[in-house]
């Protein structure tokens, strides 16, 4: 299952990746409806749109529409409307800037660049193998199962 979201749905996106779900985005900037439509074809795709004009290709593509304006509430509708159960080992897997896997990498190699207080945490450290971003969920993975117990406990 891949999902593309769509510009107005950042927020969601970048949350669907925290999660470890594979979505991509189409900002503002490079929107194009006609190649955004052609890759929704692709098998277990399901573009994510909050532009109803788009609910003219239903018949084509998979399409969920969102009248939330709230990225929690779209994405408890999400979370309804699949049946999806997030997996906390899956999250902080995948780059929240890009979408890619992100690989392991030992401590070692972020000992220069991460902050000198992240390494006295026995935390693991990831990296995007796209834009290089290095990740290390430490506390703040904490505050994201919590946002995303309360989200699930409101379905
Ligand atoms: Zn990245």
């Amino acid at each position: 299952m891949k999902f593309i979201a769509d510009a107005m749905l950042g927020k969601l996106a970048k949350w669907l990746r925290i999660m470890g779900y594979d979505c991509g985005f189409v900002p503002h900037d490079r929107r194009d409806t006609a190649l955004m439509l052609l890759e929704a074809r692709e098998p277990g795709v399901i573009l994510l749109t909050r532009d109803t004009r788009l609910m003219a290709h239903r018949d084509e593509v998979r399409i969920i529409l969102f009248r939330e304006q709230r990225w929690r509430d779209q994405l408890r509708k999400l979370l309804k409307e699949l049946a999806l159960k997030p997996d906390e080992k899956d999250y902080f897997t995948r780059c929240t800037l890009c979408n890619e896997p992100l690989a392991d990498i030992p401590r070692e190699e972020v000992m220069k660049a991460a902050p000198a207080r992240t390494l006295e945490y026995e935390y693991a450290f990831s990296k995007c193998p796209a834009c290089g971003q290095i990740y290390w969920p430490g506390t703040h993975l904490d505050a994201v199962k919590k946002e995303i117990v309360e989200i699930i406990q409101g379905l």
